[in-house]
């Protein structure tokens, strides 16, 4: 299980990886040597924050990626939040698109997986018009980093959880399936749960949302899914702001980590509640209780997995 195969989509992940969005909490440091902090909690994952801006050095940013290989850290990255490629104005898709590109070149230095942006907002000119801009941004700047030699980090755009945003599941899987190898979706379930109302409860809730991302892109897509979590509070707008694990908010993680067990996905789940790194700990135990508890009910039925 620990050979790394490589598939149109690039790198595909060997195994279920947890870790924090950004640095850990307890971690005094330089981000360059986070990684291997992450690597002595037992994490094996990192989002780099790059919301506020990407102005990260070339020397700093290829660091990150040396000192995570060598901890064994995958790295993704989290472009700014102010990415709107949905925008009435010519100029701030024009930024929008060398934003992204610049977040691809840094990823790139990282040896980064994603790059995750929120795509925009609801313009009022119709769904279907956003929907067309986003994807001629986006096909520009896959051109641009093909241009610029940039190969490894493929564009994910994340489900969103306020309502004017857009970045409901269905908007994307039709986004992500529209653009090929170079996109691939990320899948904020707290985000998910926010913009619902807070429907998501159940292992048949999760369920649902994956039998829809297999059907749309493919069993490959669902295998390597790159996934945040936290539990979250809601208002009627969506998203309020992220509580950690076990505060019933919801959405609950124990039936997700049941689902990735049993359908043995191969997800990077970035942690993004208020206690980052301890909850991707938390997260990595859940889901190692419930592999443990698949093995041997398995094994019960005399048809043991090696
Ligand atoms: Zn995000």
């Amino acid at each position: 299980m620990t050979n790394k195969k490589v598939s149109a989509k690039g790198e595909m992940a060997d195994k279920a990886r947890f870790g924090p969005a950004g640095t850990p909490i307890n971690f005094k440091g330089p981000s360059e040597e986070a990684p291997s902090f992450i690597g002595k909690l037992g994490l094996d994952l990192m989002e780099y924050q790059a919301v506020r801006n990407v102005n990260i050095s070339d020397q700093k940013s290829i660091e990150i990626g040396v000192n995570a290989e060598e901890s064994g850290v995958w790295m993704t990255l989290h472009a700014p939040y102010y990415i709107n490629l949905t925008s009435r104005r010519q100029d701030v898709i024009r930024k929008s698109v060398y934003w992204l590109l610049k977040a691809a070149k840094v990823a790139q230095n990282m040896k980064a997986t994603h790059v995750v942006f929120h795509p925009g907002y609801y313009s009022g000119r119709g769904k279907e018009l956003d929907l067309k801009n986003l994807r001629k941004g986006l096909s520009k700047v896959i051109d641009l980093m093909m241009a610029n030699g940039i190969k490894k980090p493929v564009l994910s755009p994340e489900t969103t959880g306020r309502r004017s945003q857009i970045g409901t599941l269905e908007e994307l899987l039709n986004i992500c399936q529209g653009l090929g190898s170079r996109v691939a979706l990320t899948v904020d379930f707290a985000h998910l749960h926010a913009r619902s109302g807070g429907k998501i409860r159940f292992k048949d809730d999760y369920l649902k949302i994956m039998n829809k991302i297999e059907g749309e892109l493919g069993k490959e897509a669902l295998d390597n899914l790159h996934i945040h979590f936290t539990e979250v509070v809601w208002s009627e707008h969506g998203e309020k702001y992220h509580v950690e694990l076990g505060t019933n908010r919801g959405p609950p993680f124990k039936p997700l980590a049941e689902l990735i067990a049993e359908l043995g996905l191969r997800p990077t789940i970035v942690s993004e509640s208020p206690l980052l790194d301890l909850d991707a700990i938390k997260m990595k135990k859940i889901y190692f209780s419930q592999l443990r508890s698949l093995g041997s009910r398995r094994n019960l039925h005399g048809k043991c997995d090696t």
